[in-house]
């Protein structure tokens, strides 16, 4: 068997164009503020693709890129002016952050209603209760794609592997709102293969390279691959990004995302989804589920 390959490109597509007719029914168009610290090259590269990404659809967008050096306290105060400011429909704080900062300080201070990356402790709330909120990107985006695909969730056996804030514990959350039968697995979990092998659909958020081979598969399963570890060209050729999944694993999956290609696209996009449902929610409309 050889999976069919879930292109992230084409799901992505789908949820801009649903966002940006969204958008267009708002009174002004849905604004992002996006806050950098330091001259990190993945964070840099990630802030300047989600901001011409937002430009594309229609959004507002501003990037605010602060020195290094900035305070938990200017931070702070400039999270406080752009809760403040009515224009302001999102709000996301990049990280990592620098060592000065505490990552919860700054999560915590972002107003809930615009915490488009949903790592507020009163959003992650709402999910794991199955009320609707602002939901954090890549799980989302990953319902996302499997929806576009039509791959059913309710009443699948799901694994999702990794239980880490950004990404497994809120797709299990997300999936068991599907109902799902979701087992959460993690590096304390004994025998991976004999869990990863209940599952029909399998969710693999480790970061590291081929650690799912292909007899951790079910024949005929959904495999998600959130990983993207750079790994060394062969006798010193380019580097390239390769998923916590082997590659191998298509030939047994009945479905399956690429690496690079497959969530990544996602995690953009729902972003901006994320910010047009912020401001619909602010102009008193209700987010999704
Ligand atoms: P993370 O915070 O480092 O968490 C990794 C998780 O994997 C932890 O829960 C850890 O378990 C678990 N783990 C580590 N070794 C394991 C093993 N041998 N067996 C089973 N579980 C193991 O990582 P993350 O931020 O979730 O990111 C995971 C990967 O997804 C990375 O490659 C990252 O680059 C990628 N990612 C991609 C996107 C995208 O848009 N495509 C977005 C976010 C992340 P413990 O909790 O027990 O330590």
């Amino acid at each position: 068997m050889t999976a069919r390959l879930l292109a992230g490109a084409p799901a992505a597509e789908a949820l801009l164009a649903d966002a940006a007719a969204r958008a267009a029914r708002l009174s002004a168009p849905p604004y992002l503020v996006m806050v950098r610290l330091g001259d990190d090259p993945a964070s840099v590269s990630y802030v300047r693709g989600k901001d011409r990404k937002a430009r594309e659809v229609g959004l507002s967008s501003t990037v605010h890129a602060l020195p290094e050096t900035t305070t938990q306290a200017e931070l702070l105060d400039l999270i406080a002016r752009l809760n403040a400011d009515d224009r302001v429909n999102g709000i996301l704080v990049q990280l990592p952050l620098p060592a000065q900062i505490s990552e919860q300080a700054a999560l915590h201070a972002i107003d809930p209603r615009k915490d488009v990356d949903g790592f507020h402790p009163l959003n992650v709330g709402e999910l794991w209760a199955g009320r609707p909120a602002l939901r954090p990107c890549t799980p989302a985006g990953i319902l996302a794609l499997l929806d576009h695909y039509r791959i059913a969730v309710a009443g699948q056996r799901a694994v999702v592997v990794g239980r880490s804030h950004i990404v497994g514990r809120p797709l299990a959350g997300l999936l068991l709102n599907r109902d799902a039968t979701v087992t959460l697995a993690h590096s304390r979990t004994p025998d991976l293969g004999a869990v990863t092998r209940e599952a029909d659909l399998l969710c693999v958020a480790v970061g590291q390279a081929h650690l799912i081979t292909p007899d951790m598969v079910k024949p005929g399963a959904t495999v998600i691959d959130v990983g993207i570890n750079r790994v060394p060209g062969e006798k010193g050729g380019k580097a390239h990004l390769t998923g916590d999944v082997h590659p191998d694993a298509a030939q047994v999956a009945g479905a399956i995302t690429p690496v690079p290609g497959g969530v990544g696209p996602m995690t953009i996009a729902q972003l901006l989804a994320n910010t047009v449902t912020a401001a619909e929610m602010q102009s008193g409309g209700q987010a999704a589920r």
